[in-house]
């Protein structure tokens, strides 16, 4: 048994404190928050989709997705209220960043059911979509963003999939399974130092002079994950950087013909779009090369109220592809911020000094896979600190619901530029 502190009360944080305590470690959660899920988890459009640029992310995805399925099960404890899986379906328009074919044959080998939808079959099982092809996307401000389509989208459908109904409840369930199991939380805290002596890491102060001992320290801390590693030192040896960036997602009333739809990734124009339970419809970006990324400096200080120009760029690309959305005047929606690896691809991985691990980098995509990323970072740790030397021999997890094997070298921290990565949050 270990002593391990998990810096961050997040999605990830508590899934990950949860298995810790599930493996019989003694855990403390450290989070500068009122509670958990309050930091970028509380903002996420929690959806749960599988297709992403390698094959071990999908692996995760598809893993976890039965995880949400299965949520009770995966919690084990009885709670007052639990967050809920809508299993609506998901549609990935035809875009090039999306790679049908290649996503295709990644869903094959992953066992996970699709279907390839043509242009015709799109028209018929979607009669509400304009299906036109307009990509690659414009601003509402570029007078081609108007013209007429030059041809009609196909798509990537999968049957599963969908969203999650309350991100911040997801993340109080897994806080509350893991304090079922013995493992405490320590709300309001903030790590102000990492203590380390010589190359293994010791423990960490809290506000400025409370010092918590602990083997192992794992930094779960989303888009303030730098700062955590620059006070443990690590971060230059990465071949993957990590940078926050401030996003909007923005909500609208949508067309009872259009609930309950698919999830809809729509590279095309430069949006994903999901319905709500009461009938809403969120609208975010896919960073889109015409749009300006809005890099953050000091994630403390964005500004947090969503801005007229994002609200009706993102909200006319929804209504060129629904043409019954009306848009209202007023900005509807909230402001998040993304912890974005260079590859949109996460690190889940030990560091260079011992004892410390990370699971950063999230890349606004990684709420759907914080049910396996308790695990797989459970079994990393173990493992490591049973003598495994990962960086040469990857640990690898099997997956009880689907039977795939994901091999952890895939988020390792020094692993080659994930090339196939779509550029964007869909990793
Ligand atoms: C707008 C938006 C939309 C998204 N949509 C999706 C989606 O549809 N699907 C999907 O899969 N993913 C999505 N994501 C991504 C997903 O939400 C994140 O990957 C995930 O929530 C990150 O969880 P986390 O626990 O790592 O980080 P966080 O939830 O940010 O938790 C980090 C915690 O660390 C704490 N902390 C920070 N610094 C300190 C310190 N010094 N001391 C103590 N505590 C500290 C913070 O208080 C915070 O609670 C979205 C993200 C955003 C922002």
């Amino acid at each position: 048994m270990s002593k391990a502190i998990v810096i961050g009360a997040g999605v990830i944080g508590s899934s990950i404190a949860l298995e810790l305590s599930r493996n019989g470690d003694d855990v403390i959660v450290i989070d500068k928050g009122a509670g958990a899920g309050q930091g970028s988890t509380s903002a996420s459009s929690a959806i749960i989709r599988f297709n992403y640029s390698t094959l071990d992310s999908i692996a995760l995805a598809w893993e976890s997705y039965h995880c949400w399925k299965n949520w009770r099960e995966h919690l084990g404890v009885e709670l007052t209220s639990y967050s809920q899986l809508f299993d609506v379906g998901v549609l990935m328009l035809d875009a090039p960043e999306i790679a049908k074919e290649r996503i295709a044959d990644l869903y094959t080998q992953a066992k996970i059911p699709f279907e390839l939808w043509d242009k015709e079959t799109l028209a018929m099982k979607l009669p509400h979509l304009d299906p036109g092809k307009y990509g690659p996307p414009k601003s509402i401000s570029d007078e081609e963003f108007w013209e007429d389509s030059t041809d009609s989208l196909g798509a990537l459908f999968t049957p599963q999939g969908g969203y999650v109904n309350d991100p911040l409840l997801a993340a109080e369930n897994l806080a509350d399974a893991a304090l079922s199991r013995g493992a405490q939380f320590r709300f309001k805290s903030v790590v102000t130092k990492v203590m380390q002596k010589g190359n293994r890491i010791i423990g960490v102060e809290i506000n400025g002079s409370e010092k918590i001992t602990a083997d192992v320290v794992v930094n779960a801390c989303g888009p303030w994950s730098s700062e955590i590693n620059k006070m443990a030192g690590v971060g230059s040896e990465f071949t993957i950087s990590v940078r926050p960036m401030r996003q909007e997602v923005h909500q609208v009333n949508a067309p009872l013909n259009l609930l309950p739809g698919p999830i809809m990734g729509d590279l095309d124009l430069g949006i994903y779009m999901r319905g709500t339970p009461n009938g809403g419809l969120l609208v975010g970006g896919t960073e889109p090369e015409c749009d300006p990324l809005e890099w953050v400096d000091n994630v403390d200080k964005v500004n947090m109220n969503r801005t007229q120009e994002r609200f009706e760029a993102q909200v006319t690309r929804a209504a060129r592809r629904l043409p019954a959305l009306q848009i209202p005047n007023t900005p509807l929606g909230i402001v998040g911020v993304y912890d974005v690896a260079s590859d949109w691809t996460p690190i889940y991985d030990r560091t260079d000094l011992d004892g410390f691990y990370v699971a950063i980098g999230t890349s606004g995509n990684q709420f759907k896979n914080a049910p396996m990323v308790g695990k797989i970072l459970c079994q990393l740790i173990s493992e490591v600190e049973a003598g495994r030397n990962h960086d040469v021999e990857p640990v690898r997890v099997h997956c009880g619901h689907t039977g795939n094997e994901i091999n952890m070298g895939a988020f390792s921290r020094k692993r080659q530029f994930n090339s196939e990565s779509s550029g964007t949050v869909m990793g």
